[in-house]
């Protein structure tokens, strides 16, 4: 157990402490039977045991220890124990363990070894020294020892695994706070500056819902290798979630250097990627936090980066945002929006307003369409635009939409009535909404509750609402053709625009974007845009609407070309229902 006879001799000197730890027997017979009892255990013991005489010299080693060294019997005695050293350990260890044996009689730990093929091996081994000679000095060192190699492998899997994502083998969580506190220590000693990123992949959830969770799975494999290649070996790519990463740039000089990366990253992202000969294209919003300016611990710089994140994806996604205060601003404002929001159906905060549609050929009001409006805390009102989106990501939008379908159609009974109903009622409605089960069940029912007829009622639909899943569109819209509830295509112009695609849906309305109508006078484009959109749409047999009309010159523009109605400030803005029965009184409707 040691190459060091000095250490040794000076334990030699030592004076007994322990009490023999080899019975001493009474009887002769008792004695022999003790002996037998002893070299029986000493044999079969699976622990590798050997003893050393108090010069150090290998005295006997039992059947495990031949296994576990590799070394016979034979080999093994009259050797000292430097005959398994691994060299692993200096000097000072070997001290160490010397010191312990003497002045305490015992030693335990963990040891690195080698076996006779040259292996090295981790092993416990606890060391015994036995005093039984009359004089109580130290006889013999007695050493029984495991091997460690399976449970530290063992060990090894479970630190990688609670460490690490199975499915990317990037660090997780846990190893991502790890190392970024490490990477926040270096940063304070004066190591240059380090960002975190942010990324978050987008419509991840689409792959996932339509080619399933095992195509998902290897997309995101596929991202970690791509992630892993456009850093450096100090940084850190981590998962932290279904489709997130975070990233760990460590000794930056200045922000271009985070620019330099994130450039390589969205690059990274071009390439399709090809899972069974299916080509997927990918793309990521990211959000940048730098230390120190944007946070000096940990756990800001993570939320700071995921807030810039958000405003990339607002940002209409694929893109990057540094992280600036302002956001905090935003997103405090987008919970508050949120939380209120919650509350505002059955705190009866929303409203309807009417936009009545004229027909171009005789003036007449045909239609008039529900725009949500918002009285938030009974104060100012609140743009569709602003909450209806978040109400879409929530799901409020489903219950919103249910509560504006049924005041809308009461309204209109109520103006039928008093004959001032036109013939259509208009109603948005979200691409959510629409894609919830049993949507068009939903329709009919409200339309037998509140007595609307079918044909009166008109919903509006986007055209990304339409291309998100054409095939389930396709059936929905089927189903509220064959009820005879008539179907716009709203904000045309802002999408896919594919007049060519439309022709699988059963529509019988578009509606010219306002953004178009706007600039009609001026620019060249528009012009010959909304042309061509008017003129293909009578081809296909649809009706077109122009939004946002605002001025004669817009008007006539629209009517030269054979535009059928018009929306827009020119006639009416939205207003509350009683604003718009007084409207339509006055007006002649049809
Ligand atoms: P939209 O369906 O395209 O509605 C037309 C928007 O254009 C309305 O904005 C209207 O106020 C505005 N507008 C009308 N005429 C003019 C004009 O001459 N000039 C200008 N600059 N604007 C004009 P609003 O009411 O703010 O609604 C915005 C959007 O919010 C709507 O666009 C619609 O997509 C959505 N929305 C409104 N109400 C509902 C609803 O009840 N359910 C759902 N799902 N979405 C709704
Ligand atoms: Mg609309
Ligand atoms: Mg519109």
């Amino acid at each position: 157990m040691t190459d060091d006879p000095a250490i040794f001799a000076r334990a030699a000197d030592e004076p007994a402490a322990l009490p023999p730890v080899l019975p001493s027997a009474a009887s002769a017979h008792a004695d022999a039977d003790r002996l037998l009892l002893l070299e029986a255990v000493f044999h079969h013991c699976p622990t590798a045991i050997m003893i050393t005489d108090r010069a150090s010299r290998i005295v006997a080693v039992n059947p495990g220890f031949e296994r576990l060294t590799g070394f016979s019997a034979d080999e093994a005695l009259g050797r000292t124990p430097a005959l398994l050293k691994s060299g692993r350990h200096d000097a000072g260890f070997y001290r160490g363990m010397w010191q312990t044996l003497l002045d305490q009689g015992a030693w335990q730990g963990e040891i690195w070894d080698r076996r006779k093929d040259g292996t090295l091996y981790p092993k416990w081994l606890s060391i015994t020294a036995l005093r039984t000679g009359p004089d109580r000095q130290i006889s013999h060192f007695v050493a029984a020892f495991n091997d460690l190699t399976v449970s530290k492998l063992a060990e090894e899997r479970i630190r990688a695994l609670a460490y690490h994502d199975p499915l990317t083998g990037l660090p997780n969580r846990l190893l991502l706070h790890d190392r970024l506190r490490c990477a926040l220590a270096n940063a304070r000693r004066g190591r240059g500056t380090l960002a975190v990123l942010f990324l978050d992949l987008d419509h991840f959830k689409y792959v996932n819902d339509s080619l399933g969770h095992a195509v998902g799975d290897r997309l995101l494999a596929e991202i970690a290798r791509r992630l892993k290649d456009c850093v450096r070996e100090v940084d850190t790519v981590a998962r932290v979630g279904g489709d997130e990463f975070v990233i760990v740039l460590e000794n930056l000089h200045e922000r271009a250097d985070a620019v330099a990366i994130v450039n390589k990253i969205h690059a990274a992202f071009a390439p399709p990627i090809d899972i069974d000969g299916r080509e997927l294209h990918a793309s990521a919003s990211l959000g940048i936090a730098l230390y120190p300016e944007d946070g000096d611990d940990a756990e800001t710089l993570m939320r700071n980066a995921d807030t810039a994140m958000y405003q990339a994806k607002a940002a209409g996604r694929d893109t990057y945002q540094f992280f600036a205060p302002f956001m905090n601003e935003h997103v405090r404002e987008r919970l508050d929006l949120e939380n209120t929001l919650r509350h505002a159906l059955e705190r009866g905060e929303f409203e309807l307003h009417y936009q009545p549609i004229v027909d171009l050929r005789n003036d007449l009001v045909v239609g008039a369409e529900a725009l949500i409006r918002w009285r938030r805390r009974g104060d100012a009102l609140v743009a569709p635009d602003r909450f209806i989106p978040i109400a879409e990501e929530t799901g409020f939008i489903v219950e919103i939409g249910d509560w504006v379908m049924r005041r809308a159609c009461q309204d209109y009974v109520a103006w039928r009535a008093q004959g001032i109903a036109p013939q259509r009622l208009s109603i948005n409605v979200s691409p959510r909404q629409f894609r919830q089960p049993g949507f068009a069940g939903r329709i009919r029912a409200i339309l037998r509750d509140s007595g609307v007829e079918a044909p009166e009622l008109e919903l509006e639909v986007t055209e990304s609402a339409l291309m998100q899943q054409p095939e389930l569109a396709a059936r929905i819209l089927g189903e509220l053709k064959a009820m005879g509830v008539g179907i716009a295509i709203d904000d045309f112009g802002t999408g896919y625009s594919s007049l060519a695609y439309l022709k699988i849906f059963p529509i019988d309305k578009l509606k010219i974007d306002r953004s178009f109508v706007r600039d009609i006078l001026s620019d060249n484009s528009d012009r010959e845009i909304t042309q061509a959109v008017i003129a293909l749409s009578h081809n296909l047999g649809l009706n077109v609407v122009a939004e946002g009309v605002e001025n004669d010159g817009q008007l006539d523009f629209l009517r030269a070309h054979g535009c059928d109605c018009v929306q827009g400030y020119y006639h009416a803005r939205p207003m509350p229902a009683p604003d718009y029965a007084e409207y339509a009184r006055r007006r002649r409707v049809a």
